[in-house]
Formats: C-alpha cells, structure tokens, sequence
C-alpha cells in the first residue's frame, strides 16, 4: 500500500491536487497506518461510519463527507467536518447552516452536480444548480461556504464519455465561478475524479481526487 501510496501522493502534490484518501468500509487502523505516513485528507461516504471513525482516530484528520447526506444526519458531524462534498438541494444547505450555526462555525460545502448517465447518482443539473445560486444569494447562510464543485462521471471504460462528462462539469465551474463568485479566493475546489478516471479527472481540471480501492485494494 505504501508505495502506491507514495507515487500517487507525490504525482497529485507536483500537480497541486489534493488527495482525498476513500477509507469507507476500511477498518480505522488501516487509515492510521495512512496517517502515519502523513496523510491527512480522509474521505467517507456514510455518517455512522464517519462519526465511529472520527470519535476514535486522531483529531487533526481532514475528514470529507463525499457521500449522500439526509437532513436529519447533519447534526452528527456538524461540530468537526471538514468539508462536505455532496450539497445537492436548498434544503440541506440550510439545514447544514442551521447545525454549523450550533457548532459556532462555518461549513465549507462543495455542490453536487449530476453528469453521469446513471440513475444511482445524486446530484443537481444545471438548471437546478444555477436555481439553488439565485436562490441564496440573499438569503440569510453565513455559517455555511460554497468552495466549489463535486461531480461523479459514469463508470464506464469508455473514456471519451469520461472526459466529456468531466469537461462539462469544468464548464459550470466556471460559469458559477464567474457569475457568483468573482472575488471569492474559496470557490476553487472541483472535486472530480477517482481511481479508475483521476488521470482523466485532472487532465481536465480537477484539484481535488477521491480514490480509495487504488490506495486500499477492492472493497467487498
Ligand atoms: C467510493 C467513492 C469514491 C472512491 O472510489 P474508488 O473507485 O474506490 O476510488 C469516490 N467518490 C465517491 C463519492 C465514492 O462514494
């Protein structure tokens, strides 16, 4: 594991992409031992997992949420997440201020964004992108921040399909950049890219990689 580890890590540093490490379904002693070679940044996609996890590895880990958040969960990781990947209604987005607010800090958000051809994932369209932004400019939101935008392409070995899904959700990064952010240093994270299509995830842009079964092996 450690000199995948390494290669993976070193290539993502010269190329300024951070890397999430994907530990879900991973025992927690696995990830100290990732930890201990000095990885900070953990990703993963259920909030019962996360909460164990966090409540017995050390406090200075990253941890992303990168999975499908319900409302009613928010409460749980609140006080200490890092960075939520998976925003994809209004809805969550309040409720998320809401808890940060509890918590006496500011959540930093990416947008979900829908661009595979597969019903089984989340995520908004444009339309509903662009929608969620007029919404909120006004609104009342200042314990959450928008740092960008997260996307999952199709799993296919067709990579032309890849690439354009990622290129597209390049696209709206910036446009939404452009139009609701133009001065804002934090809107600048494009979460795109896992172990089978990083390499094509930052060849178009991204700046930030989830990969987990390249770094631990397969999941069961
Ligand atoms: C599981 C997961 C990953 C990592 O997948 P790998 O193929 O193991 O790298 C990335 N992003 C999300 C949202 C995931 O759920």
């Amino acid at each position: 594991m450690n000199d995948t580890y390494q290669t993976i890590s070193n290539y993502l540093y010269q190329h300024n992409v951070t890397l999430v490490a994907v530990s879900k379904t991973k025992p927690a002693q696995t990830i100290l031992e990732l930890y201990n070679t000095g990885q900070k940044d953990f990703g993963e996609n259920r909030v019962q997992e996360l909460k164990e996890k966090y409540e017995i590895l050390p406090k200075d880990i990253r941890w992303h949420l990168i999975g499908h958040l319900q409302k009613n969960k928010v409460k749980y990781i609140a006080p200490w997440i890092y960075l939520i990947h998976s925003v994809d209604s209004t809805e969550l987005l309040m409720e998320i201020n809401k808890q940060a607010e509890k918590s006496n800090r500011i959540i930093p958000c990416l947008l979900q964004i829908y661009i595979a051809k597969e019903e089984t994932k989340f995520g908004l369209d444009e339309t509903e992108l662009f929608k969620l932004l007029d919404d909120n400019t006004n609104e009342n939101l200042g314990n959450i921040r928008i740092d960008g935008l997260m996307g999952m392409a199709t799993n296919t070995e067709n990579e032309e399909t890849v690439r354009n899904e990622f290129r597209y959700l390049k696209s709206l990064f910036d446009i939404t950049k452009s139009k609701y952010f133009p001065n804002a240093d934090h809107f600048k994270h494009l979460s795109m890219g896992m172990s089978s299509d990083y390499k094509i995830g930052m060849e178009e842009g991204s700046t930030m990689v989830r990969i987990g079964s390249l770094l631990f092996g397969e999941r069961n």
